[in-house]
């Protein structure tokens, strides 16, 4: 198998569900932190003591809301991470809610090794803040950026969402500004989407809230981009810029199709097997369940697919295209590409095939359509 070097690490909790929210997230449930910290500390030594891993040059503790541990708990989960091998020079990243951020908490992040901060920031407009159900201010989120800077952490990303109901372009471009001038070092910008089962959804389909259209979006998406390329930040993925040598890593790795260990509740991993098939396996997914499987086993594996070689070459060539620089991964479909270069939704350049301008705005439609073609190829071999 070859070797891992990226590890996720999810942790379910947070103070209140969001209504847009479908990650695989759920209020905090009293006393459960500490035996789910023991859960993932053995997922982690077991998965150590079984597979290739390291050493680790990406760690990504996600959620939920991981700043939700103690300092101690995410030091203890770091000692079994580094007991498995990481690479002194990795990224370990944290997410972080604004209303955790404080002094005492940035020191001990930064002592169990963290370093890079993830902050959720979504907004500082009152009126969006209240929509989206975020328990921070909007002053909270600057407060937490200063905090997080002032106490040491020298990588420092915000997510913000843009296309939020009621928010027009020129208070999402003053949101963006105020964070900017924050000089966070990383920033992601997310549309706000709707998904079915969450309760914006619902609101959506009784008309209660009414979304933005696809063009106001749009406009809200380019114009923050012009502001942050003007700004100094590289547009490396659709909804991620950086400063020069802060892409992140554990993403890129992502993007690029590279093995990862993914522990937790709900976590997904991807290996790459010696005979070049490709695994995913994910965990399940509720945190009770999850803490009796893993405290008990050490495993706790809700299912596995093996991938065919044209599946996984397709899914590297849909998520690859991501990547404003271009992918490699998209040759391998010179059908699809020949098309999708006629409809002047990809280009080619230096041997990698990139979004156009209209492409970024339909890399879905583009990326499924590697995985169209990837699908013909293996029905016309079976
Ligand atoms: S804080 Fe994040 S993960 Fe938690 S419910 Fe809200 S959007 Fe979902």
């Amino acid at each position: 198998m070859d070797r891992i070097h990226s590890l996720y690490l999810h942790i379910p909790f947070c103070t209140w569900v969001c209504k847009y929210c479908d990650f695989n997230a759920y209020a905090v449930l009293e006393g459960l932190i500490p035996p789910y910290v023991g859960a993932l500390r053995h997922e982690i030594d077991i998965a150590g003591g079984e597979l290739p891993i390291g050493p680790l040059e990406t760690v990504f503790i996600g959620g939920g809301t991981p700043s939700l541990l103690t300092a101690t708990q995410v030091r203890q989960v770091m000692e079994r991470v580094r007991a498995i091998g990481l690479a002194s020079s990795a990224e370990v990243t944290l997410e972080a809610n604004p209303s955790n951020i404080t002094g005492q908490a940035v020191e001990g992040w930064l002592a169990a090794g963290i370093n890079r901060l993830s902050i959720g920031v979504q907004s500082l407009q009152p009126d969006a803040l209240r929509f989206l159900e975020r328990l921070h201010s909007g002053t909270d989120a600057i407060a937490a950026i200063r905090t997080a800077r002032t106490g040491g952490f020298a990588n420092v990303s915000a997510d913000l969402l843009y296309g939020v109901p009621g928010v027009g372009l020129d208070t999402w471009l003053d949101t963006l500004q105020s964070v900017l001038d924050e000089g966070v070092q990383h920033l992601s910008a997310y549309e706000l989407t709707v998904e079915s089962g969450t309760r914006l959804g619902q609101e959506v389909r009784t008309g209660l809230v009414q979304m933005p259209d696809a063009d106001d979006q749009l406009e809200q998406y380019w114009a923050a981009a012009a502001r942050l390329e003007a700004a100094g930040y590289a547009h490396y993925e659709i909804s991620n810029w950086a400063q020069p040598g802060y892409a992140c890593r554990h993403n890129l790795a992502a993007w690029n199709y590279q093995p990862y260990l993914g522990v937790g509740a709900g976590a997904h991993s991807m290996f790459r097997r010696a005979d070049g098939s490709t695994e995913r396996l994910w965990n399940v997914k509720g945190p009770h369940v999850y803490i009796k499987q893993a405290s008990e086993g050490g495993h706790a594996v809700d299912g596995n697919e093996t991938l065919s070689a044209e599946r996984a070459r397709g899914e590297a060539a849909m998520i690859g295209v991501r990547l404003l620089e271009g992918t490699i991964a998209a040759r391998e479909f010179p059908g699809q590409r020949q098309q999708l270069v006629g409809a002047g939704l990809l280009m080619e350049s230096d041997g990698h095939v990139r979004l156009t301008r209209r492409g970024v705005e339909l890399a879905n439609q583009v990326g499924a359509a590697f995985l169209v073609e990837a699908a013909a190829t293996q029905q016309g071999k079976g």
